[in-house]
Formats: C-alpha cells, sequence, structure tokens
C-alpha cells in the first residue's frame, strides 16, 4: 500500500508504515546518540552528523507530524516556547510582530521584552478582530503576524484564511499557534498560513510527561532554513527519548482528541445551563460567538480546552479550584488527565483574565465523573454563591 494513499489516522497508527529492517520490531527504536561515525570514505552515512542538528528518532517523529500537517518539512524543539522563540529569531532585525493582545501568556511576555530591549517593533490587536488586524499590520514593515486560535483565556477563534490574506496582502507571513486545534482537526497550512505552530506538550504528547514544540511550513518559505539555523546554533532540538515519546504518543492522537472533545462537548452543555454557571466560553457551543467560524476550520472537533465563568462573590472560582477531587489542580492541557486552573492566578493580574474564571482541559476520564466532580466543587464553595 502506498502511505500517500492512506488516512492520516493510518500514518499516525503504525508510525508512517515503521518495522524495524533488522528485528521486525513494530515500535521504532529510540537512537540516542551525540555524535555519528563517518563510513570508511569518511563519508556521513544518513546525513547525521551531531545530535544538535539533527538525529533519526527526531527526524523520524517530524516526518509523522509533517504527514499530519500536510507539511514540506517539520521541525521539533525541546518546548512550544523555544519553537516560536526561533521563528521570531529568524526575522530580519528589527521586524515589525502583529500578535493578539491575549495568547499564551508567556509568549507574550517574551515578545513584550523584546520589544522593550528594541529587537523587535510590536502590536497586538484583539483575539479574533481580524478589522483591528489589519489596523495594525504595516505593509511593508510588519513581517510576521501571530495568531493563536482557539486563544488561551477566552478560546476566542481567528478566522485563519482571513488572516492570511491580511498578512499576504501586506508582505508578511502568518504564524498560527494551533495547540488547542492538533492537525488532527485544524490545519493552517491548507488555510493558508504559513506556519504552524504547535506546543506538542499538549494534545500531541497527551500524556504530560515531556515538553516540546514543532514548526511546520513549506520549504520554500524564506526563513525555514534560518529557523533550522537557529535550532542548530541554540541547540533547542528535541532530545530522542522525548521524540521516542512523542511517536508513541501521536500514535493515539486522533482518538485521544475525539475522545477529549465528546467530553468536553458534553461538560459544556451541562454547565451551559447551570444556575451557579455565568458563561462557559466553548468554541463547539452553538452560542459562542465565533462558532461558525470554529465550525468552519476545525473539521473533527473543538477540543477539550473551555473557561467558566463562575457566578457568586469574587472569590468562588479560586476555591473551587482548591476543592476538586478528580479535576487536578495544575497548569497545561491537553493530556488524558483532567486539569482545572485558576488563570488569573497564573497568568498574572495584566492579563485581563477575570477573577471568576477557570480555565478546565477536560481529559478522557468518564463524563459522568468529571461532571459530578464539578457538581460537588460548586456545592462545596455554595457560601460564595
Ligand atoms: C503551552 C503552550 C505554549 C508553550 O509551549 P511549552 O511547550 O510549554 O513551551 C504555547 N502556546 C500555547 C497555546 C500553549 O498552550
Amino acid at each position: 500500500m502506498k502511505k500517500n494513499s492512506l488516512a492520516p489516522e493510518t500514518l499516525a497508527a503504525q508510525a508512517l508504515r515503521h518495522i524495524d529492517e533488522a528485528t521486525g520490531s513494530v515500535v521504532p527504536p529510540m537512537l540516542a546518540t551525540s555524535t555519528f561515525a563517518r563510513d570508511e570514505n569518511y563519508d556521513l552515512r544518513e546525513g547525521y552528523i551531531y545530535s544538535r542538528y539533527a538525529g533519526p528518532t527526531t527526524t523520524h517523529a517530524e516526518e509523522i507530524i509533517a504527514a499530519l500537517e500536510g507539511s514540506d518539512d517539520s521541525l521539533l524543539f525541546n518546548s512550544g516556547m523555544s519553537a516560536s522563540v526561533a521563528v521570531v529569531e529568524a526575522l530580519p532585525p528589527q521586524a515589525h510582530v502583529v500578535a493578539q493582545g491575549m495568547m499564551y501568556h508567556v509568549g507574550l511576555q517574551w515578545l513584550d521584552r523584546q520589544a522593550a530591549r528594541g529587537v523587535i517593533s510590536l502590536d497586538h490587536f484583539p483575539a479574533g478582530d481580524l478589522d483591528a488586524l489589519a489596523d495594525q499590520i504595516q505593509p511593508g514593515k510588519t513581517k510576521l503576524v501571530w495568531i493563536e486560535t482557539p486563544a488561551n483565556g477566552d478560546w476566542s477563534i481567528t478566522d485563519i484564511a482571513a488572516a492570511a490574506e491580511l498578512a499576504h496582502a501586506a508582505g508578511a507571513i502568518l504564524m498560527v499557534d494551533s495547540t488547542a486545534a492538533p492537525p488532527c482537526t485544524q490545519k493552517p497550512l491548507d488555510l493558508g498560513a504559513d506556519i504552524s505552530f504547535h506546543s506538542a506538550t499538549k494534545y500531541m504528547g497527551g500524556h504530560s510527561d515531556f515538553t516540546a514544540g514543532v514548526l511546520s511550513a513549506r520549504t520554500d518559505l524564506h526563513i525555514w532554513d534560518e529557523i533550522r539555523n537557529v535550532r542548530s546554533f541554540q541547540g533547542t532540538i528535541l532530545p530522542a527519548f522525548e521524540a521516542w515519546l512523542l511517536i508513541r504518543s501521536l500514535r493515539t492522537l486522533h482518538i485521544r482528541y475525539a475522545a477529549c472533545s465528546s467530553n468536553a462537548m458534553a461538560f459544556a452543555k451541562h454547565f451551559a445551563a447551570h444556575r451557579d454557571i455565568e458563561t462557559v466560553l466553548y468554541p463547539g457551543l452553538p452560542t459562542h460567538p465565533s462558532h461558525h467560524v470554529a465550525a468552519n476550520q476545525m473539521h473533527n472537533g473543538f477540543g477539550g480546552m473551555m473557561s467558566i465563568l463562575i457566578n457568586g462573590k469574587d472569590n468562588r472560582a479560586f476555591e473551587m479550584a482548591k476543592k476538586t477531587e478528580l479535576f487536578i489542580p495544575a497548569t497545561s492541557l491537553g493530556g488524558v488527565e483532567s486539569l482545572i486552573e485558576h488563570r488569573r492566578t497564573v497568568a498574572g493580574p495584566d492579563s485581563g483574565i477575570p477573577d471568576n474564571l477557570l480555565r478546565i482541559s477536560i481529559g478522557i476520564e468518564h463524563i459522568d465523573d468529571l461532571i459530578a466532580d464539578f457538581e460537588q466543587a460548586l456545592g462545596a464553595t455554595a457560601h460564595l454563591g
């Protein structure tokens, strides 16, 4: 069977039909080495020189992700942050960058610092607002538009195809942080984006046992070689063991994401109608302000991420995050276990996150247990209602 006739689920489940030639091992081997011996002619055997540049296990994981993203190439990094930072470092000096005002808060902090140091110039726009984005883009000067959809905080949605048009008309490239929507549901490159970016720590990894980041693009992207150079200089490539865990994880990406999505939809519907809840911010709900845009660009579920605004006194949400028994009070997202977070405490008072917001990452546990636990936490804080 030809690989290119196979569905992404099939390619991922069988790690691109890999069977080890020598041993028949169904699981790809992990090759952990820092350096590669040359052959008798002093030539490189398979192009590998030194593990700060590339290694076979990491390359294998990159090939799987490229197949899922529909990209020419993918580059894995040792965290989502090191991946996204490499894009900005590959831009020409003094580049103008436009980024959302609300997105993953550490990415935002890093951009603000680069701007404060004069390395880039930076403007923000409210997530999802294409008119405001158009106003911030400076033709000929803007080099990078950075969007995140669905976006951390309120899970607002930006129309990727429309943002790509705006960026391209001004001579800029579009990077989409698609962490909350892995390629089994959203493929930014197909919608015109230049770079698809994921914190692979989240859904791609899915088991909360390592950090990773990945960029995918067409190889004719003018800064692609420079991004690879940045990774080689900085040594931010994903090491073999984590790449091996990631290959393991990608085998089940489609079913994990489907399970998180159906659990989250049931959870969101249950609590959207609850008298103790002000709003459930979940792009899968028809009441979400940009549900139609989400439905247009997320083809296989809306994922497990939502924010829930709690009715009652200011500190009720914070108290609830301490009262859940099943939801684990930890940051991060996209794992098989459900997490709860009082986001304002984590992202800081300048983040614009309301005090009554709980960020929830729904996992693959039984939906009845998840609903019962959240009900129980609402009950335990009823005196603050
Ligand atoms: C976690 C996250 C990042 C950063 O990734 P790390 O792997 O933690 O470095 C970037 N964007 C989004 C949307 C995230 O959730």
